[in-house]
């Protein structure tokens, strides 16, 4: 820290992504305040959290950054340190998840933060802010897709809801709260031997991914009454052909591809709905709903079982995991700690 007459710089504890002549890269840094983007709220970070999307933008392996230098971290929850909206008061706890925030403007991967306070909800007083962020946008994506299937009246009575990506993030959160919910689920994993978490969960039978992840027919037996898909490509192809009968198909990632190699039959055939999930420019309203839905539906023993907490110093490696499927559940990073 830089303290003079006429000068006071302040730098905080965060990773950096970089992109000059020395290419592209992410590195944990003392970072000067001056970094940080225009907004109407400085924020003292708390905790943040590892998604996809943060490990692709950590490692480069795709364009997620388009602003550099920029701080990753596309959820965040802390203090506000400084406010100039009359909507958040000093020393208020809140929660900032997407609109952009660790894309193209700087996130939550750092000791401060300075965000738009459209974009701020409070945080909820069912969850502390380390559970907030274990549930982070993962989380509220999960909630986002099981609000989809209810609002299309896929009802627990109506059968088997399949969840695909099963041990990720999302994955692992909409097996918690369909379950919760009294729904019966099949988990989707490439990960058999994690079944006894699966289960524990609230899987009631858990499948290989291999049976749904290559080429299928455009029509397949009829077996799903709704699914969340984390995955794209023949996956959510072969969800949507296996898909009962004016059932609904939430659909939320790409983690095995972008495509969607897939046959209008489903839809024109058996009135299926494909219900597109997005959660970064979701409006402030359906976020509030999605915060207390998930107040309402978790249990604080959840948060044990789903989640693995790191410091600053270990983010940049367990991005890299995190993108070889190598983490299970939710990477939760307590940006304050040692
Ligand atoms: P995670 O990395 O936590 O989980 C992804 C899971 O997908 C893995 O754990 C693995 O589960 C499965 N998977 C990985 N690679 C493949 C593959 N090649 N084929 C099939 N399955 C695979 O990610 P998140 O849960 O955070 O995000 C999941 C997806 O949802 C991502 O694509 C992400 O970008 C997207 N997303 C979209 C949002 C939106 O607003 N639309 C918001 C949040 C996430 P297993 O080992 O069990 O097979």
């Amino acid at each position: 820290m830089m303290n003079t007459a006429t000068n006071i710089e302040t730098t905080f504890k965060g990773i950096l992504i970089n992109k000059d002549e020395q290419g592209y890269r992410a590195e944990l840094q003392d970072i000067n305040e001056n970094v940080l983007p225009e907004g109407d709220v400085t924020i003292k970070v708390l905790y943040s959290t590892l998604n996809y999307k943060d490990g692709l933008a950590i490692t480069g392996k795709s364009p997620v950054v388009r602003h550099f230098p920029l701080v990753p971290g596309i959820d965040l929850v802390g203090v506000v340190e400084h406010s100039d909206s009359a909507d958040f008061n000093v020393g208020d706890l809140v929660i900032n998840n997407g609109f952009g925030v660790g894309e193209k403007h700087s996130g939550g991967l750092a000791q401060k933060a300075r965000m738009k306070s459209e974009w701020l909800i409070p945080l909820p007083t069912a969850f502390t802010p380390k559970q907030a962020m274990i549930i982070g946008t993962a989380g509220y994506t999960a909630m986002l897709c099981v609000m989809a299937l209810q609002k299309n009246g896929v009802t627990p009575n109506k059968g088997e809801i399949l969840v695909t990506g099963a041990n990720g993030g999302v994955g692992s959160f909409a097996i918690t709260i369909l379950s919760k919910l009294g729904y019966t689920v099949v988990a989707s994993t490439g990960r058999l031997d994690e079944s006894p978490y699966l289960k524990a969960l609230g899987a009631s039978e858990v499948i290989h991914r291999d049976t749904l992840s290559s080429p299928g027919k455009p029509l397949a037996k009829e077996r799903w009454a709704g699914v969340i898909d984390s995955v794209g490509s023949h996956t959510l192809a072969n969800a949507c052909a296996s898909t009962k009968y004016g059932g609904t198909v939430a659909a939320c990632g790409l983690a095995q591809g972008m495509d969607f190699p897939a046959s209008v039959a489903p839809f024109i055939l058996r009135g299926i709905t494909l219900a597109g999930i997005d959660s970064v420019m979701r409006p402030i309203e359906d976020r509030k709903e999605a915060w207390q839905r998930l107040s309402d539906i978790l249990e604080p023993s959840v948060f044990d079982d789903i989640a693995q907490e790191i410091n600053l110093e270990q983010v940049v490696e367990a991005a890299t995991k995190l993108l070889d499927g190598e983490i299970r559940g939710r990477v939760v990073v307590n940006v304050q700690g040692e």
